[in-house]
């Protein structure tokens, strides 16, 4: 096997890692990124709902186990930039109560370690590099800070009559937080879509790329770490094992961060196992793979026959009236966001056998919505590395009365502003966008696997900076968070370099 050696190898180039990349890249180590995927081509493609939600062209062909042992093929994807490439950059800050103790209706979501004013100056960091467009001020459950770097998007004039009608009902709508570059078009493929035109603010562009401009930064595409080896106690990781092309390389550094999203991370670690981590790496909690959350998402779009609605660029409304409680429920409900444009082809996947013509019509006349709540982690709800070496993914969804409670008041929101029909899809349990939870950070070795910086308890020299290190899921989108915690760990390591 090869040898090659580094200062630091950071696995995985999307929020987490990319992000890590792009704020060690101006210190003199010797950093090395191995990513599993390749870079997302600028084609055509990009924008085809056809390429993306019929031929699924970018989304992994890896098939996951569920928890009855049946394969699925997982909504994720594998490529430079990982799943920011494809994300709808809603970018939004916990809220400062997300960072407590708070009592749900079916349960409890833990507090962090840390709390909001820790990492109120790296959102701010964050919100600059992912260039996060908004309105301070407008949302009732907005943590205190300063100005956006950029203006709100502006509402469409069917979206901002929306917005108008919905004050009108007593609601707070405010900007929906949104990361966009220079030479954005506000296209309706922008959601579950590559950026064309590198406009969107995501990892590659925002962080890998910028990156790779530093002599002292690399980056190996197609490289897939099989296998993190420790020193003989265990104490430390001396190598990675890495398949790149065909070829087996066994990478040596002096530190190691792991960012492969949530169920990956977890999965190299229980892949490492040794006799010294017989139940996997950094793992003497038994917590590595557990309390996996992934979000109680609903899509839901209001219908009128009459009314064509002429939106381009839909997803700029938030709804945060039930984050801390509902209408009829002294418990926290969760968010409601518009969304990007349904297209037909997206529309008939759910039902196959309509025909396109159909669903064309249909979504030309609809205004897409999305109701997210927290899921609560649960031991249970887990990340397993079978004999086989397949990832099985074990997920029962709960504090779903919460999420249908907001289901209903949506819909009944809905209804007020006059759609004479709300549909409602979910992926439930095969939802992984939002996945985290699985490595989760906390003082208390034998609560946690990471420390408040998301450095291992049990191995000196690796942190994880993805979705793994929550210990809750809130009920906003998680990426900013990801991004802030990777600028606060990375300014720990520069401490020692
Ligand atoms: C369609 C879609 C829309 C979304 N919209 C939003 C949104 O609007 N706002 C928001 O906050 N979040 C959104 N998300 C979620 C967001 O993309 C994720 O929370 C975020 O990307 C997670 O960051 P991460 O670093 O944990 O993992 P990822 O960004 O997934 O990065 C993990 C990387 O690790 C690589 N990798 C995995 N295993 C290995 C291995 N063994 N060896 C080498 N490399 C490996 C992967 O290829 C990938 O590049 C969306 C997700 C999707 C799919
Ligand atoms: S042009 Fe703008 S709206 Fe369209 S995909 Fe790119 S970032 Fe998204």
């Amino acid at each position: 096997m090869r040898n090659e050696r580094y200062d630091i190898v950071i696995i995985g180039s999307g929020a987490g890692g990319g992000t890590m990349a792009h704020a060690l890249s101006d210190t003199p180590a010797r950093i090395l990124i191995v990513e599993r995927g390749d870079f997302v081509p600028q084609e055509d493609e990009n924008w085809s709902p056809e390429a993306v939600w019929k031929r699924l062209r970018y989304q992994t062909k890896e098939r996951w186990i569920d928890d009855r042992g049946l394969e699925f093929r997982p909504y994720t994807h594998y490529n430079v930039g990982g799943n920011t490439k494809f994300w709808g950059s809603v970018l939004y800050r916990l809220r400062r109560r997300d960072f407590e103790e708070v009592e749900h209706m079916d349960g409890v979501s833990p507090s962090w370690p840390i709390d909001y004013d820790t990492l109120a100056p790296y959102y701010d960091r964050a919100e600059r590099l992912y260039h996060v467009h908004g309105e301070p001020g407008a949302d009732p459950t907005e943590p205190e800070r300063g100005p956006y770097p950029h203006a709100p998007v502006p509402h469409s004039d069917g979206m901002a009559a929306i917005v108008a009608e919905l004050r009108a009902q007593g609601l707070h709508p405010s900007a929906l937080p949104l990361g966009i570059r220079d030479g954005c078009i506000l296209c309706s493929t922008c959601n579950s879509f590559a950026c064309k035109v590198h406009a969107k603010s995501e990892a590659e562009v925002c962080c890998v790329r910028p990156a790779l401009e530093r002599p002292n930064v690399e980056l190996w595409t197609n490289a897939y770490a099989k296998r993190l080896v420790t020193n003989g106690s265990g104490t430390k990781i001396e190598s990675v094992e890495v398949e790149r092309n065909g070829e087996a390389i066994r990478v040596e550094s002096a530190l190691f961060v792991v960012s492969c999203g949530a169920v990956n991370s977890a999965a190299l670690l229980l892949r490492s196992a040794n006799d010294r981590h017989p139940g996997g790496l950094a793992n003497s909690s038994g917590l590595v793979g557990r309390r996996y959350m992934a979000h109680l998402a609903t899509m839901m779009q209001g219908f009128h026959p009459f009314r064509k609605n002429p939106t381009v660029f839909q997803k700029t409304v938030a709804i945060n009236d039930f984050y801390f409680r509902g209408p009829h429920s002294r418990y926290p409900l969760g968010q409601i966001q518009s969304q990007g444009r349904t297209h037909g082809v997206m529309a008939k996947t759910v039902v196959p056998q309509v025909p396109l013509s159909w669903y064309d019509w249909w979504v030309a006349r609809g205004v897409d919505w999305l109701a997210m709540s927290e899921d609560l982690p649960d031991t249970a709800n887990r990340v397993i590395v079978d004999s086989r070496g397949r990832i099985q993914l074990v997920y029962r969804p709960n504090n779903l009365r919460a999420h249908r409670m907001l289901v209903k008041e949506t819909r009944r929101i809905l209804r007020r502003l006059g759609f004479w029909v709300v549909m409602t899809h979910s992926h439930g349990s095969k939802n992984t966008t939002h996945q985290c939870g699985t490595i989760v950070f906390g003082n208390d070795p034998r609560t946690s696997v990471l420390n408040p910086y998301c450095r291992a308890h049990d191995v000196e020299n690796l942190f994880v900076v993805d979705a793994s290190f929550f210990p809750s899921s809130a009920a906003v989108n998680p990426a900013l968070t990801i991004a802030a915690q990777a600028l606060r760990v990375a300014d720990h390591i520069r401490q020692d370099l």
